[in-house]
């Protein structure tokens, strides 16, 4: 059915609703119609039995051995066009005949047929019923049978069947009415929220759908759409944030490049001053690199494309090989890193994932920690959890900015974290990094001065690891 086709849930509401009501109300009339038949023929059976016994006593023995009407009866059967009565005798020839039901086809005759025997027969066009059993007139038995006409109640069945019939189309067109104005008042609100929720666009995420009452189906409906709109908002203030930051941090560079290069032909130069000029745009151009690689790598991680490849990975051995690799640099800055990885700690992770989020907390402690200060590196068991630490003595995070401190593009001192080579991305990779592994990283005040960055990480790997066997397109540590 083409879509145009399909009728709306009010007028399906509607056919459904009258469908079944008349489905009711047929089964509710035939029943009711049975019973009152049943009620009605049993009613003439109780009335037959009654006649019956009338009738025992109608006819009596003459002297002379024949049989005869008793005249000292009030009921006289020939005055009554509903009823009658006929009499046979045992030998089959017919004692007595009333004239309303004398027309009636004889019963089959057995004098030896003492059970009541209640039979619907028509004679004339008209529906008989009657009783017939044997009876005993003076010591004689003799086959008695009583009869009322059944045109009275047939026609009194047939003015409740006429009446059930006909009601039947004028309810269906109420219930019809009625359940569309129904379904109208029911889905009302439904088009209310409807044409509220078109009215928002991308740039009305603000606004809300009005829910006058929490409690109802519909105002359920209308929080839940709502909840939806401020996650949307949510993602659309970030994603806007995110790129007015990156085009920020991309004009930079490039503004960098531009001047060195105006400069450059600004005037005549020597060629070690060209060649300086050319390092410099260089530098530049790697910093860009390393940006647009970093967000190509968050915006994989935001698409859901990366598939960790889980493997058992000794994680002291792991921050063992990150320090050995940034050694140089803690070298350079007069910095001694210990490592202590006395508990064995294995765990199910992506060990280039992990390896880059852990590489890029002890860069920032060896780029903010102070020349000649110590970094403490510890991989641990804290119950069914791993936790890998990495503390420095550097200026530590203020708990305000602690929440923050994880965001995209934020600093806390932009012009050291540039000075150092910084892209202010390195820990929104780490915690990508590590929730990708139902983990999670904070950032705690080291005791000793400076801060303390914490991945704490699920020993038991989640149920769907074996799925991610793909090899992931995060590969590589922090330049
Ligand atoms: P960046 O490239 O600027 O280092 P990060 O995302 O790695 O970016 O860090 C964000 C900011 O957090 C840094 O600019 C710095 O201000 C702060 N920060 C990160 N690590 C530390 C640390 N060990 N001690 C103090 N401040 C830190």
């Amino acid at each position: 059915m083409s879509p145009r086709l399909v009728p709306s849930i009010r007028v399906r509401l509607t056919a459904w609703y009258t469908l079944v009501l008349c489905l009711m109300l047929v089964l509710y009339a035939g029943a009711t119609f049975v019973t009152v038949r049943h009620e009605f023929l049993e009613q003439l059976d109780d009335d037959l039995h009654e006649d019956f016994e009338t009738a025992e006593g109608l006819i009596v023995r003459t002297p002379e051995g024949g049989f005869a009407r008793a005249s000292d009866r009030h009921y006289d059967p020939d005055n009554d066009d509903d009823r009658g009565t006929d009499v046979w005798a045992a030998s089959g020839e017919q004692i007595y005949r009333s004239r309303a039901s004398g027309a009636l086809p004889p019963p089959a005759l057995n004098a030896a047929a003492t059970e009541p025997r209640y039979e619907s027969s028509v004679a004339n066009g008209s529906h008989w019923r009657t009783l017939t059993r044997t009876a005993t007139v003076g010591g004689v038995a003799v086959v008695l049978r009583v009869a009322r006409s059944e045109d009275r109640l047939r026609a009194q069945l047939w003015e409740i069947l006429t009446v059930l019939v006909l009601g039947l189309p004028v309810v269906a067109v109420f219930a019809g009415v009625g359940g569309y104005v129904l379904a109208r008042r029911a889905l009302t609100p439904i088009d209310r929220l409807a044409s509220e929720a078109r009215r928002i666009t991308a740039d009305r995420l603000h606004e809300r759908l009005s829910v006058p009452n929490q409690r109802d189906e519909i105002g359920r409906l209308a929080a839940v759409i709502n909840e939806t709109f401020a996650r949307l908002e949510a993602s659309f203030d970030q994603l806007r944030r995110f790129t007015a930051d990156a085009s920020h941090e991309l004009r930079t560079p490039l503004a960098v490049i531009r001047g060195i290069g105006e400069e450059g032909l600004g005037e005549t130069r020597s060629p070690a001053e060209y060649k300086e000029a050319m390092g410099s745009m260089l530098e530049e151009v790697d910093r860009l690199t390393t940006l647009v690689d970093t967000l190509l790598r968050l915006s994989h991680g935001d698409a859901g494309t990366v598939r960790l490849a889980r493997e058992p990975v000794d994680l002291g051995q792991l921050t063992r090989d990150v320090v050995s690799s940034l050694g140089i640099l803690a070298e350079e800055r007069n910095q001694r890193i210990t490592v202590d990885d006395s508990d064995r700690v294995v765990a199910a992770v992506d060990r280039l994932v992990l390896r880059e989020a852990v590489t890029n907390l002890l860069d920032n402690a060896i780029k903010y920690g102070p020349a000649g200060s110590v970094i403490d590196v510890r991989a641990r068991l804290d119950g069914d959890q791993a936790v890998i630490a990495v503390a420095d003595q550097g200026p530590g995070v203020a708990a305000a900015h602690r929440a923050r401190i994880f965001d995209r593009f934020f600093r806390l001192d932009e012009a050291r974290s540039r000075e150092n080579g910084g892209t202010g991305l390195g820990l929104a990779i780490a915690k990508w990094a590590v929730e990708e592994h139902g983990g999670r990283i904070d950032v705690d005040e080291n005791p000793s001065g400076g801060s303390v960055f914490r991945i704490t990480l699920p020993l038991t790997a989640p149920v769907d690891a074996a799925k991610h066997v793909h090899r992931h397109q995060l590969s590589g540590g922090r330049s």
